[in-house]
C-alpha cells in the first residue's frame, strides 16, 4: 500500500479505479439530472407538417407582393386541425399558431400586418417567401440523433425526449453508496450527549454531499469502536457500490479501518495523503466488481473535505457524467495567508464580488474541527503544498462550492 501520496495523484489512482455503472432504464418523468445511456434517435419528424409561426394569414406564393388588395378568406385552420384546402391565387386562410399552413401557402403574414374588411382581408405590407412558416422537420428529421450518449438530462433534454414519444429512457445507474460512522462517542441526534459524546455529524453532511453528488445514499449506522462491530457493518455493506466511512483511520490504538478492510479481503490500494484537512484517508477496493472504498478521517471538516476533492469525483464518473470537477475561479486574497511547505491546504472561503474581480477571505477558525466554518465556506482556496504565504492582494486558484456565489444581483437583461 501507498502512503504519504500528492492529492493530484491520489485524485487519479481512484479515478483510473472507477468505472461507469451500467445502465437501466427510468421512467422519462424521473430522469432529471440522470445521464444518458443510449443515442436517442428519432422516429418522428417536429413539426410533424409544416406549422404556422404566427396568428395571422397564410398567402399563396402569387400573392407575396399583393400588398393593398383584398384577398378572400376561404378557410380556417386551428392548431391540432388538418392542413385544410390547397390555397389558390386570391385566396387566404385564417391560420393560428402551430396549425398546419394550407398545401401551397408560401408564408404567413402576421395578423397585426392586416387589415379585415368585410368581403376579406387586405395584407398592409410585403411578405418574403417562407416568412413565419416552420418548416416540416425544423427541428428533428425522422433518423436524427436526437440526443447523444452521456447528455445529463436537463430541462431542454427530457423535453426532447417527450417530443420524440419517449416515456422510458436508458440512463447509467446512480451509485449506491453506503455511509457508517464509527466511534464510541458518537450518538444519533436524538439520544443523550451525557459525558463526552457527541453527535455523529459525519453521517448527515456526508449523506448531503452523496445525494448533491446525484448518488444514492444508504446508512448504515454507527460502529463501536470494536474491530467485530465494524466488520459486521463493512460486510453489510459490501452489495453497495462504493463504501464511505468515516474516523478510525488514523494512527491511534482504536482505529480499526484499516485492518478490518485488510481482513475482509479488501485491497487497500493508498493510505495518507497530503493534503490539509484530512490527511488520514485510506482507499481501497473488494477486487474488480466488489464495491470502492473510502475510509474518510473523522474530523468534520477533514470528512467534508476528502468527500468533496476524493468521493465526488468518483461518484460522478460512476454516473456516467464528464464534469468531474467543480468549477474554479481566480479570487484574489482579502487577507494574508501562511502554513508550512509540503501539504497541499484547502482553505475555506467566503467569496465577494469586488468590481470584475472576487474576492476571497478566509471564514474563520481552519481547524478540522470547526465544522461552522465549512458551513460558512462559499469555496476551497488551493494553498498549494510548496508554498508557505501567500500575500494580501495575491491571486489564488478557489473551487466554487456552491454556484450560487456566481449569482449576479441582477439579470443583465
Ligand atoms: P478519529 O478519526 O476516530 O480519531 O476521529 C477524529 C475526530 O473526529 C474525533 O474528534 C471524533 O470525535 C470526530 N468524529 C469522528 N466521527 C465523527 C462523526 N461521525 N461525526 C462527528 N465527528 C466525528
Ligand atoms: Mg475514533
Amino acid at each position: 500500500m501507498r502512503t504519504g501520496l500528492d492529492a493530484r495523484e491520489a485524485q487519479r489512482i481512484i479515478l483510473e479505479a472507477v468505472q461507469t455503472l451500467p445502465p437501466e432504464v427510468c421512467a422519462a418523468a424521473l430522469a432529471r439530472d440522470r445521464v444518458l445511456a443510449e443515442a436517442v434517435v428519432s422516429a418522428r419528424r417536429l413539426p410533424p407538417w409544416a406549422v404556422s409561426a404566427m396568428d395571422g394569414y397564410a398567402l399563396h406564393g402569387c400573392d407575396l407582393e399583393a400588398s393593398g388588395s383584398t384577398l378572400r378568406v376561404t378557410q380556417e385552420v386551428a392548431a391540432g386541425a388538418p392542413p385544410g384546402a390547397p390555397l389558390q391565387p386570391g385566396e387566404t386562410a385564417r391560420i393560428f399558431t402551430g396549425a398546419p399552413v394550407p398545401p401551397d401557402a408560401a408564408a404567413v403574414v402576421r395578423q397585426e400586418d392586416t387589415e379585415r374588411r368585410d368581403d376579406g382581408v387586405v395584407v398592409t405590407v410585403g411578405v418574403k417567401a417562407g416568412e413565419n412558416i416552420r418548416d416540416a422537420g425544423e427541428d428533428i428529421e425522422v433518423g436524427d440523433r436526437a440526443l447523444v450518449e452521456g447528455t445529463p438530462l436537463g430541462p431542454a433534454a427530457l423535453g426532447v425526449l417527450a417530443s420524440v414519444g419517449r416515456s422510458t429512457v436508458s440512463v447509467v445507474q446512480r451509485p449506491r453508496v453506503a455511509l457508517l460512522s464509527s466511534g464510541d462517542e458518537l450518538i444519533e441526534p436524538d439520544g443523550d450527549p451525557g459525558v463526552g459524546r457527541i453527535v455523529s455529524s459525519n453521517s448527515y453532511s456526508l449523506a448531503a454531499q452523496t445525494q448533491a453528488a446525484g448518488a444514492e445514499p444508504i446508512y448504515a449506522g454507527i460502529a463501536a469502536d470494536t474491530p467485530e462491530a465494524l466488520e459486521t457493518m463493512l460486510r453489510a455493506s459490501l452489495d453497495h457500490h462504493v463504501i464511505v466511512s468515516s474516523a478510525g483511520v488514523s494512527v491511534g490504538d482504536r482505529d480499526y479501518v484499516r485492518p478490518v478492510l485488510d481482513r475482509l479481503g479488501c485491497e487497500l490500494i493508498f493510505w495518507g495523503v497530503k493534503i490539509k484537512p484530512g490527511y488520514p484517508l485510506v482507499f481501497g477496493r473488494f477486487g474488480d466488481t466488489g464495491p470502492l472504498v473510502f475510509g474518510l478521517p473523522g474530523n468534520p471538516v477533514s470528512a467534508m473535505v476528502t468527500f468533496e476533492q476524493f468521493v465526488r469525483p468518483a461518484l460522478l464518473k460512476m454516473a456516467g457524467e464528464r464534469a468531474l470537477f467543480r468549477p474554479r475561479v481566480r479570487a484574489r486574497l482579502g487577507e494574508r495567508l501562511t502554513k508550512g511547505a509540503g501539504r497541499l491546504h484547502l482553505v475555506r472561503v467566503v467569496l465577494e464580488r469586488s468590481g470584475a474581480e472576487i474576492v476571497a477571505t478566509s471564514t474563520g477558525n481552519q481547524s478540522s474541527g470547526v465544522l461552522r466554518s465549512m458551513a460558512r465556506a462559499q469555496g476551497l482556496l488551493i494553498f498549494p503544498a510548496e508554498a508557505t504565504e501567500l500575500a494580501a492582494g495575491d491571486t489564488a486558484e478557489v473551487q466554487v462550492l456552491d454556484p450560487r456565489v456566481l449569482a449576479t444581483e441582477d439579470s443583465g437583461l
